[in-house]
C-alpha cells in the first residue's frame, strides 16, 4: 500500500484509511491505494464490510488540482469508482469536513454514506469551469433526484449533512465519533442484510422526475449563465440521465469534461482560484505577524455601505455597533438592514431563528462616543475629506488603544486620513463594494504608515465575513476604482463618437459583463459622480447633461435609460439619443458606427492600460490581485479570467497599437501606452510573467 491510504483490519469489517494531509485530495497515489484496499478487501473472505474514511480535518476534499491539464496517470478516478461498484460486500463512506467534488464522487461507488452533523457535501466544479467527471452528473440525480442535482451540480454550493439526509445523499447522520458510527453502520447493514445497491443501479428517482420542470430550471439558468461553457456542458450532461444507460452517460460526461478541461474559459477560471489564494500572500507580512483581536465592531454611517458592512459584521458573528448623526438617520438605517434580513427568510435563505439571532448583534446609538468600546471601527460616512477628518481626529481621542480604525472612502486619500490621529499606524482602508453583504471584494487598503499587525487584523477580518481580500496601496480610486475611471471615460467617448447606450451595454454583457457600463450607472446614481466632477472643475458633456435634466439614474425613474415604474429594466430612451446626438454636435464630433469588437476593445484597453501603471507604481502587488479586484468586485467575466490575464491572451503588442490609435484620435495622451506595457510587448511578455517573476523571487 503506498503511504498515504492504509488498510486496517480486525474481524469482519476492514477499514481504507486516507491520510494525504492537508485535505487528502485524491493525487494518483491516493486513488491507487484505495483501489488497491478496495482490491484487498474484495478478496479477502474474512472481510465482509468496508468503511472508506480519512484521517484529518476532513474526508477528501476533491481531486488535485494541480494535476489538472497534465495527462491522467491511471487509475483515474472514475476507473477506481468502476471497480467499486463490483463489490458485493457493503461499503460504507465515513464522511466528515467537506467532501466535495472528487471526494463526494468516490463515495458513489459505496452503496452506503454515512456523515457527521457538520459535514458538507457538493459538487463545486463548476466553479473552476469544469462539470464532474467521475459519474458525478449520473451518479448524484440517482441518489438526490434531477431536479435537486442540477441546482447542487450548477450553483456548485455544498449542503448541509442535514439537508443531505432529506434528499438521499447520505443514510445516515452520525454522532459522536464518525469513524466508529459507520463501522456500526457496516454490521447493521450485515446483520439486516440490507440490500446492495449502487447508486449507478437506482433508477426510480430518474423514473419519477418531472422532465418539463427539469428543462423550465434548465433554461432559467441558462439565461443567467453569461453564456460559460461548463454550464452548458452541465445540464447536457445532466440531461442524458433521461435518455442514456448509466456507462453511456458517463463516456458522454468525460468527453464533455475533457473538452472544457482543455478549454480557455476553464484555463482562465482555475487561474483566479490560484489567484485569489496568490493575494493573501502579502510582501512583507510575514507568518510571524498576528492579527489583533477583534470581539466586537463600530460601524460609523448606516447608509448604503454602513447598513450592508454592519450585516457582513453580524453575520460572522461579531456584535456591531452601528452610529448615526440622527435618531432618524439611525432608525432608516436599521429599518433597512431588518428589511434585508426579512427578504432573506422569505426566501428561505435564512431561517426566521437565524435572522434574529444576526438583527440581536447589531445595536444602534446616535453617539460617537460608543465607540470606544469597539476593537474595530470602521467609517462610512459620505465621502467628504473634512467629514472623514472630523470622524477621524474625534476617534482618534476616543477609540480604545490597540483598535484598528478603517475607512470606507472609494477614493480619498487614506494617508491623509491616518494623519489626522496621533495613531496612523492603526489606520487602514477597509473599501467594501456594494451591497457589502454581498459583494465578496475587500480592498484592503494599506497606509504609508499602517502597520503589519493592523493589515493582518484587517484581512483576518474580511476572510473571517467570507469576502476576498486583496491588499492595495494608496492612491485615487485605489485599483478597482481607478480603472473603473478609465472605462467611464471611453463609454463616454464613444457615445459621442457615435454609439448609443443600449450598444454600448450590449457589447459589454456580450463579452460577459452581468451589466453594461451605463445601466450601472444608472444603477448606481449619476448624482455622485457629477458632485465630484463639480468639485474638481470638470465636465463630462452627455453625463453631465442628464444630471442637469434631473436624470439621475433609477432613483428619478430616468438617466442613460427610462425605468417604468417599480422596474429596474432599462429601456432605450429616443430623448437620451437626443441629447447624445446634441452633445457630438456641440464638440464637433463625427459620429460613426461601432461594432460590438470595437466597443469593447475602446473599454476595455484603457482600463488594462491603467492596470500596468498601477503595477509599475507599486499600488498592486500583482497583475493576478487585479484580476481578483475585478471578477469579484466588478463582474469582469471569471472565464476571462481578469483584465490581465485577459490583456495576455489578446496580446500586449495588440493592445498597445490600438492604445496609440485610441490616444492620437481623442488628442488623450493618458491613453498613450504606459511604459510597462510598452516594455512587455516589446518583450514579447505578458502580466502573468510578473507574477511568475514575483514568486519566484
Ligand atoms: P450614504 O449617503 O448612503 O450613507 C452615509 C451615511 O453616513 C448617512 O446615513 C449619513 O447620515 C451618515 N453620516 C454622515 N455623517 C456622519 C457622522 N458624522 N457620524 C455618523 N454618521 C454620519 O453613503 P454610502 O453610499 O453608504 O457611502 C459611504 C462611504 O462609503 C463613502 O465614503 C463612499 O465613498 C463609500 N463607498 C460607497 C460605495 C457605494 O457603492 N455606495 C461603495 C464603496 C464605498
Amino acid at each position: 500500500m503506498p503511504g498515504s491510504v492504509s488498510f486496517e483490519h480486525s474481524g469482519e469489517i476492514a477499514i481504507v484509511f486516507v491520510d494525504n494531509p492537508p485535505v487528502n485530495a485524491l493525487k494518483h497515489e491516493v486513488r491507487f491505494g484505495i483501489l488497491e484496499g478496495m482490491r484487498r478487501a474484495a478478496e479477502n473472505a474474512d472481510v465482509k464490510a468496508i468503511v472508506l474514511a480519512a484521517k484529518g480535518r476532513t474526508f477528501m476534499a476533491g481531486a488535485d488540482i494541480t494535476e489538472f491539464g497534465k495527462p491522467p496517470k491511471a487509475p483515474i478516478l472514475s476507473e477506481v469508482i468502476v471497480f467499486m461498484e463490483t463489490m458485493r460486500k457493503p461499503v460504507v463512506a465515513a464522511l466528515h469536513g467537506t467532501p466535495l467534488g472528487g471526494g463526494l464522487e468516490i463515495t458513489f461507488g459505496c452503496q452506503f454514506r454515512v456523515a457527521s452533523p457538520e459535514t458538507k457535501l457538493g459538487l463545486p466544479e463548476i466553479k473552476l469551469g469544469i462539470i464532474p467527471g467521475a459519474g458525478g452528473t449520473q451518479l448524484l440525480p440517482r441518489l438526490v433526484g434531477v431536479e435537486k442535482a442540477l441546482s447542487m451540480i450548477l450553483s456548485g454550493d455544498p449542503i448541509p449533512a442535514k439537508d443531505a439526509l432529506v434528499c438521499g445523499l447520505i443514510d445516515e447522520i452520525v454522532e459522536g465519533d464518525v469513524l466508529q458510527g459507520a463501522i456500526a453502520f457496516a454490521r447493521r447493514a450485515l446483520a439486516e442484510k440490507r440490500p446492495l445497491r449502487h447508486p449507478r443501479e437506482r433508477d426510480e428517482k430518474i423514473k419519477l422526475a418531472n422532465r418539463e420542470k427539469f428543462e423550465e430550471a434548465a433554461s432559467a439558468i441558462l439565461k443567467k449563465s453569461r453564456s460559460m461553457d461548463a454550464t452548458k456542458a452541465a445540464i447536457e450532461s445532466i440531461r442524458n440521465v433521461f435518455a442514456l444507460p448509466v456507462d453511456e452517460g458517463r463516456k458522454r460526461e468525460r468527453e464533455l469534461f475533457l473538452r472544457l478541461v482543455a478549454g480557455e474559459q476553464s484555463r482562465a477560471q482555475r487561474y483566479i482560484f490560484f489567484a485569489e489564494r496568490e493575494a493573501l500572500k502579502i510582501p512583507g507580512l510575514g507568518k510571524d505577524v498576528k492579527p489583533r483581536e477583534v470581539k466586537s465592531a463600530a460601524v460609523i454611517g448606516a447608509g448604503t455601505m454602513g447598513g450592508g458592512i454592519s450585516m457582513a459584521l453580524a453575520n460572522a458573528g461579531i456584535p456591531v455597533t452601528v452610529i448615526e448623526t440622527s435618531e432618524e438617520a439611525l432608525k432608516r438605517g436599521l429599518d433597512t438592514i431588518s428589511k434585508n434580513y426579512a427578504t432573506s427568510v422569505k426566501r428561505g435563505s435564512l431561517t426566521q431563528e437565524e435572522a434574529d439571532k444576526r438583527f440581536a448583534r447589531l445595536r444602534g446609538q446616535t453617539s460617537l462616543d460608543v465607540a470606544k468600546n469597539a476593537d474595530l471601527v470602521i467609517e462610512a460616512v459620505f465621502e467628504e475629506m473634512n467629514l472623514k477628518e472630523e470622524v477621524f481626529s474625534a476617534l482618534d481621542k476616543l477609540a480604545k488603544p490597540g483598535a484598528v480604525l478603517a475607512t470606507n472612502t472609494s477614493y480619498l486619500d487614506v494617508n491623509m486620513i491616518a494623519a489626522v490621529t496621533k495613531r496612523p499606524a492603526d489606520v487602514l482602508g477597509m473599501h467594501f463594494f456594494s451591497p457589502a453583504n454581498v459583494m465578496r471584494l475587500l480592498e484592503v487598503v494599506r497606509g504609508e504608515k499602517t502597520s503589519p499587525e493592523v493589515l493582518a487584523t484587517a484581512i483576518a477580518v474580511g476572510k473571517k465575513l467570507g469576502k476576498v481580500p486583496v491588499v492595495v496601496g494608496v492612491c485615487r480610486g485605489f485599483v478597482g476604482n481607478r480603472m473603473l475611471a478609465r472605462r467611464q471615460q471611453a463609454a463616454e467617448r464613444v457615445l459621442l463618437d457615435g454609439a448609443l447606450p443600449q450598444e454600448v451595454d450590449a457589447a459589454m454583457t456580450g463579452f460577459g459583463f452581468p451589466m453594461g457600463p451605463l445601466a450601472m450607472s444608472d444603477l448606481a446614481g449619476l448624482d455622485i459622480s457629477w458632485r465630484n466632477r463639480k468639485a474638481l472643475g470638470t465636465r463630462t458633456e452627455i453625463a453631465d447633461t442628464l444630471c442637469e435634466m434631473g436624470r439621475f439614474g433609477q432613483k428619478t425613474g430616468k438617466g442613460f435609460y427610462r425605468y417604468e415604474p417599480g422596474s429596474r429594466t432599462p429601456i432605450p430612451d429616443p430623448d437620451v439619443d437626443e441629447i447624445i446626438v446634441a452633445a457630438s454636435k456641440k464638440l464637433g464630433r463625427t459620429r460613426r458606427k461601432f461594432s460590438a469588437q470595437e466597443i469593447v476593445e475602446r473599454l476595455v484597453f484603457p482600463m488594462i492600460n491603467e492596470g500596468a501603471r498601477i503595477l509599475d507604481e507599486g499600488i498592486a502587488a500583482r497583475a493576478s490581485d487585479i484580476d481578483v479586484i475585478w471578477v469579484y468586485g466588478y463582474g469582469f467575466p471569471v472565464y476571462r479570467g481578469g483584465p490581465m490575464f485577459y490583456a495576455d491572451q489578446a496580446g500586449l503588442a495588440a493592445i498597445r497599437d490600438k492604445l496609440k490609435i485610441f490616444a492620437q484620435e481623442a488628442g488623450d495622451e493618458t491613453l498613450e501606452p504606459a511604459p510597462l506595457l510598452l516594455k512587455l510587448a516589446a518583450e514579447g511578455g505578458g502580466f502573468a510573467s510578473l507574477n511568475e517573476k514575483k514568486a519566484a523571487a
